[in-house]
């Protein structure tokens, strides 16, 4: 039997240089013959030993040698976390999900995105990569060693028999009326009521700010699902795809949502025209982003007698986003627990359908049942709050698609609101 663990040392991790840092560390796996990977044989776990003096710095993914690259964690840690130790990522991490845990990470954790996606069908011979990438200046560190292991039985099972080529499956509510498979999008309150923190203006990151995570899931009958329309303007002006603006910025193309609607037993996609993506080129990005994704406001909500009147205090701009399955709702975990109901395979028809890996411009999306995280440090995720902003009560609330530029089957749920007490300013 050929060995199926692999060990690389590392060396040391770069720090941002005011445009891009990225270090490669390479991973050969050879002698795993007549394998490929599936449910059957694949990655089991990938395990890593980082000295950092502040890891919410770095952003690390593992690339397979087909190029499919996976996030293992984004910029978790905190403000104060140091070092990984002996940190294991599985697919369905014993010690629980990376972005919930503690520095410096001991234990077995689930990825920041689906390690399943590596076990596609390609074989595990040939050079792996881990890559880093440090997104702030000053603090610096080593990747010590890094490891892979492979083995049986590396997929647990999170589909219902509900696909594309097996719509016969597929549900839909409204056969009678139009039977279309529409997705609905919701906030899940978990992530950003655990990744919620005011900083003061002596903060010398994020003066004055409210920092807020927040994850997308979709909880509908269909995919979200989006398709570029290969046509990229600037302002009304078709141009070449990379294009530079005059405003400097990259040309954005226009998409299409696709919808799925099920007809004589087969998913047939219909297209509705939809917003915009572009290319972002913000370290810690450099892929596609989907335009006015989310929407994050403190407001003052203030009684008179006849109604209550909501001020806003601040908001951020319209957040954009790669539209892609982190992450999807399982039974026996709270993430998706929105009002005491859970969301997961037992109560979602057609849970699974879809599969979105990557930021592309062709395609983005999230699965039914999937969800999409940005976390509390990622570039955007901020409310910058006024000065001299009196301590009290207010509220948090954080819209997706808050142009209403996407159909769904609900969009009245599109807004998460949480009270929060704020410090003075
Ligand atoms: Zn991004």
């Amino acid at each position: 039997m050929p060995s199926t663990n692999f060990y690389a040392n590392g060396g040391v991790i770069n720090d941002f240089n005011e445009e891009f840092n990225r270090d490669i560390f390479p991973i050969e796996v050879v002698g795993l013959t007549n394998q490929k990977m599936d449910t059957s044989f694949g990655l089991l776990s990938v395990c890593i030993n980082i000295n950092h003096t502040k890891i919410s710095d770095l952003k690390i993914q593992l690339m397979s040698p087909d190029g499919t690259t996976i996030w293992l964690t984004n910029r978790n840690g905190g403000n104060n976390g140091q070092d990984y130790q002996n940190t294991c990522f599985t697919p369905k991490g014993f010690s629980g999900y990376i972005h919930e845990a503690k520095a410096p990470f001991v234990g077995e954790y689930t990825p920041d995105s689906r390690m399943e996606y590596i076990n596609n069908g390609q074989s595990p011979n040939g050079f792996w990569y881990l890559i880093i990438e440090d997104l702030h200046k000053e603090n610096i560190g080593k990747l010590n060693s890094v490891s892979l292991k492979f083995g049986k039985n590396p997929v647990f099972n999170t589909t219902s028999s509900c696909t594309v080529n097996n719509a016969n499956a597929c549900q839909c509510s409204y056969p009678q009326k139009d039977s279309l498979l529409l997705p609905d999008l919701v906030i899940l309150p978990s992530f950003s009521v655990n990744q919620l923190q005011e900083y003061s203006y002596n903060d010398l990151q994020y003066p004055g700010q409210v920092r807020v995570a927040a994850s997308i899931a979709n909880i509908g009958e269909g995919p979200m699902e989006i398709k570029g329309s290969g046509k990229w303007y600037c302002g009304n002006t078709l141009v070449d795809s990379g294009t530079r603006c005059t405003n400097n910025e990259l040309a954005r193309q226009t998409i299409l949502q696709v919808i799925y609607k099920k007809v004589n037993g087969k998913l047939v996609k219909i297209y509705k025209e939809a917003g915009t993506l572009y290319f972002d080129e913000k370290p810690g990005h450099r892929h596609y982003h989907v335009d006015n994704w989310i929407e994050l406001r403190i407001v003052k909500k203030i009684r008179t007698k006849k109604r209550v009147v909501q001020k806003i205090i601040g908001k951020s701009n319209k957040v954009s986003y790669c539209l892609f399955d982190t992450g999807i709702c399982l039974e026996n975990d709270n993430l998706c627990k929105i009002n005491n109901v859970g969301y997961n395979v037992q109560n979602l028809k057609n849970y699974g359908l879809g599969s979105y890996t990557d930021c592309h411009s062709q395609s983005q999306g999230i699965s039914v049942g999937g969800y999409d995280t940005y976390g509390m440090l990622y570039e955007g995720q901020a409310i910058q709050l006024p000065k001299n902003l009196p301590m009290g009560w207010y509220y948090l609330q954080i819209e997706v698609d808050p142009l209403h530029l996407y159909k769904e089957s609900k969009s009245s749920n599109n807004l998460f609101e949480k009270k929060i007490f704020l410090q003075k300013q």
